[in-house]
């Protein structure tokens, strides 16, 4: 290839002949002066940012020198440390809190109730705390980390989801005190002499004295399954627990639910009175398990031993 251009006042015409190779090495030039203005902006850029943030520009440029890399791997592997140190406290935090649940569950449990008590579904998979982290592999420590932290939450849902259950089954058993305000406990459960016809009886339930009007409260949870008079035990409220329990309420002077109501532990549901065989006013109080009357003294929290 020829090039012809006309230069200088004089006009002077000028000749180049164009080879290939003087192509190429054209070529190469001006892409090694891209090259060398990219790098340029590179440097500069970098320069840039350090000096704004240098640790994104090191992390950018990968810059890390082994010392560098040495100290960040120690830094990584120190914090997850830290955070296996936590979820060790944490475990620890959890198991006594399991263990102080378990001494309110026997505090609220009667003896005769504890053995038909809920057993305790397994709990998830408990916490192992790392024994050593493989310093070298931070990131794999890192998972091994979160894995467990996983398996802590599993068992703290398990353990929450045992005591929901047990406060369930305990609300539901008659073992709250009938009587809201001041009493006596006139008559116990078992064998006595009939204040009637004074001959030997098997007294059914226990009786709280107190004065008419005196508040009667459902012992537990419950389904009120019969509200009315009867001849001997007068105004009478009956409450199915469910799982076999009743509790019965005699001689109110006033009844205030009906058959089919649901009531909850210590809700009013009627007054002391003296209706029906009775020779003053008390609350006659009963337990039925199965049909079978039990001693309510061994079932009433506060009064059992
Ligand atoms: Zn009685």
């Amino acid at each position: 290839m020829q090039i012809i251009w006309v230069s200088g006042p004089v006009g002077r015409i000028r000749k180049v002949n164009l080879t290939f190779i003087h192509l190429m090495a054209g070529f190469s030039l001006a892409a090694l002066l891209l090259v060398l203005i990219g790098v340029g902006l590179q440097y500069f850029g970098f320069r840039m940012a350090i000096e704004y943030d240098p640790q994104l520009a090191k992390q950018l440029g990968n810059l890390h020198s082994p010392v560098e890399l040495e100290n960040l791997t120690a830094f990584y592997n120190l914090k997850l440390l830290e955070v296996n140190k936590h979820l060790e406290v944490n475990q620890e935090k959890i198991d006594e809190l399991q263990k102080s649940n378990k001494k309110l569950e026997v505090l609220a449990t009667p003896l005769i109730i504890r053995d038909s008590s809920p057993k305790q579904t397994s709990l998830g998979g408990k916490f192992i705390p790392v024994d050593g982290l493989d310093k070298s592999r931070p990131l794999k420590s890192f998972s091994d980390l979160l894995n467990m932290m996983k398996a802590q939450e599993e068992y703290l849902d398990s353990a929450i989801k045992n005591s929901m259950s047990y406060i369930q089954w305990l609300e539901s058993k008659p073992i709250g005190v009938p009587v809201k305000g001041a009493f006596g406990l006139s008559s116990g459960y078992g064998i006595r002499v009939d204040p009637f016809n004074m001959r030997q009886g098997f007294h059914t339930g226990l009786d709280f004295q107190s004065a008419v009007g005196t508040p009667i409260m459902a012992s537990a949870q419950g389904k009120v399954v019969k509200s009315n008079f009867d001849a001997s035990y007068g105004r009478l409220i009956v409450i199915d627990h469910g799982d076999g329990y009743l509790s019965r309420y005699a001689h109110a002077q006033e009844i205030y639910v009906h058959d089919g109501d649901l009531v909850k532990r210590n809700q009013i549901i009627g007054l002391i009175g003296t209706s029906g065989r009775s020779t003053g006013p008390h609350l006659h109080f009963e337990i039925l398990k199965n049909g079978e009357t039990i001693d309510p003294k061994a079932m009433l929290v506060s009064l059992s031993k």
